[in-house]
């Protein structure tokens, strides 16, 4: 993770998480389980997709888990192409973060990382205040939340 950084702040992590081009990874402080998962938004900019790293290749591996709608924040939905179920880690992982990001709170027992890469365009982050944020200084101007 070059330039990676743990989110303290739910503000933070939710303007990163929907920035539309996302990877943020989830560490269970209670069992080491880790999943990476990429948040992209739709081309109609109406939802975004949920993927999890499932495999050796960071940048082909992923597996589409489900979407989040911009109406329900707190709830990422299954659909008939969700290649995972409901009860399964990475996805019960991934609705546990954002649900607890809706209410405004970061989640207990879970770190939750970027890997040093903005949440909107997916560049490296090199300016210290960009990678606490997880977003680029030219991307921070374009998101307002
Ligand atoms: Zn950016």
């Amino acid at each position: 993770m070059e330039n990676g950084a743990m989110f303290t702040d739910a503000t933070d992590a939710v303007r990163f998480v929907f920035g539309g081009n996302a990877r943020v990874t989830l560490v269970s402080t209670k069992t080491g389980a880790r999943y990476t998962y990429r948040v992209a938004l739709a081309k109609d900019g109406k939802l975004w997709f949920v993927s999890v790293l499932t495999g050796a290749d960071n940048e082909g591996d992923y597996t589409y888990i489900g979407i989040v709608r911009p109406a329900q924040p707190g709830v990422m939905a299954m659909t008939k192409a969700s290649k995972m179920t409901d009860d399964s880690l990475p996805v019960r992982g991934f609705r546990y973060l954002v649900a607890t990001l809706a209410a405004g709170l970061m989640p207990l027992n879970m770190e939750v990382w970027h890997e040093g890469r903005c949440g909107r365009c997916g560049r490296a982050l090199t300016v210290p205040t960009s990678i606490a944020s997880g977003i680029g200084p030219e991307c921070a101007l374009r998101l307002v939340s």
